[in-house]
This record gives structure tokens, sequence and C-alpha cells, in this order.
């Protein structure tokens, strides 16, 4: 499995700040059938796990089913060797909130670096099988959120394989 250097205490730390916080003060599955979710049962969706992330999870709950994917299949960064954990949740939307990937914590954002160097956040604009309502509305997100969202990418990049994830979608995105 690949590995990175995020240690399993920093990824408890950054569960626990993201726990405290919400893009939006409501449920926003409410308004479109949990559409980021329901996608995750469905043939060939899924989660990647980031480097170390499944030091913190059990890979016996009942929640989840585990699959691993080779780096050099997909699209990942030259310096991803080996595989990675690729979840799917079983009965979507319900899942233990706590347990939830970094991937469902800080969407509908994602982090960029510009070409300046600077990590910023943008709009996920991944190319989804579903309509996020507050991507395409651009909903005005929690500060809190936001804040804490950047504050545990500025951590994440420290790790040279995130790092290395997080410039090369950022330099697809400089592309256009
Ligand atoms: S993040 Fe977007 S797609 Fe997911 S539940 Fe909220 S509004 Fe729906
Ligand atoms: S872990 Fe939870 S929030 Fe994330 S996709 Fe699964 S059901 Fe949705």
């Amino acid at each position: 499995m690949i590995k990175g250097t995020t240690r399993k205490r920093t990824y408890r730390a950054i569960y626990r700040l993201l726990d405290r916080v919400s893009p939006v003060p409501f449920d926003c599955g409410m308004i479109c059938g949990s559409a980021c979710c329901t996608a995750v049962s469905e043939e060939d969706m899924g989660i990647y796990l980031l480097p170390g992330e499944e030091k913190i999870h059990d890979k016996h709950a009942d929640w989840l089913t585990w699959n691993t994917q080779s780096t050099e299949e997909y699209d990942f960064p030259p310096s991803w060797h080996g595989k990675v954990n690729w979840i799917r949740c079983k009965e979507p939307p319900h899942c233990p909130r706590k347990m939830r990937p970094i991937q469902c914590r800080t969407f509908p954002l994602a982090p960029h670096i510009t070409e300046e160097g600077e990590l910023i956040l943008v709009w996920n604009d991944s190319d989804l099988p579903y309509c996020c309502p507050m991507i395409e509305e651009e909903t005005e997100l929690d500060p809190d959120f936001i804040q804490a969202t950047l504050t545990v990418w500025k951590h994440l990049i420290r790790d040279p394989l995130i790092y290395d994830l997080v410039k090369m979608d950022s330099e697809e995105r400089y592309e256009g």
C-alpha cells in the first residue's frame, strides 16, 4: 500500500477539527437526495483514501467495503507507486459521521496550488457523474468550514505524496 508521511495522530486531529464544521448550516442532502453520497454506491464509483488515512479506519467495520486500485492504472502522480485504498459505503447516505473520509469532509471544495505556490480552495471541479447544487449555485459556505478546510489541506500537503496529488490536479486547472 502506498505510504505517505502523514501520521495516524495527524489524521485523528484532522478528523476532530472537521467534525466541528459543516459547509452549510443545514443538511444539504435534503436538496439533492444526497447525490454525492448515493453515487458512491454505484458501479465504478468509490472514494480514494489519502496515503495512510486507512490507519484510523477499522477494515472490519460493517458500513464499508474495501478495495485497492493500482496507481499505475489510474490518474495519480508519478510519485505514487503501488496501491491505494478505494472504499465504498454500503448504505449511503448513512455512515458514522465521525468516520467520514477526508474526501467527503472537504467537499464541495478542493485544494488548489496557484502558479505562485499559494494554497487556496476552489469549488470541486472534478468530472462528477452527478450535480451538486452547492457547486452549481456557488452557495455561500460557512467561513468556519472554509477556514478549517484550508488549515487541514495546509497540513496535508506537508506530505510529499499529497502535495504531488494537489499539484497535479492544480496543474490540470492551469491548462484549463
Ligand atoms: S455536497 Fe452537494 S451533492 Fe452532496 S449532499 Fe450536499 S448539495 Fe448534495
Ligand atoms: S462516507 Fe458518508 S458522507 Fe461519505 S460518501 Fe459515504 S455515506 Fe456519504
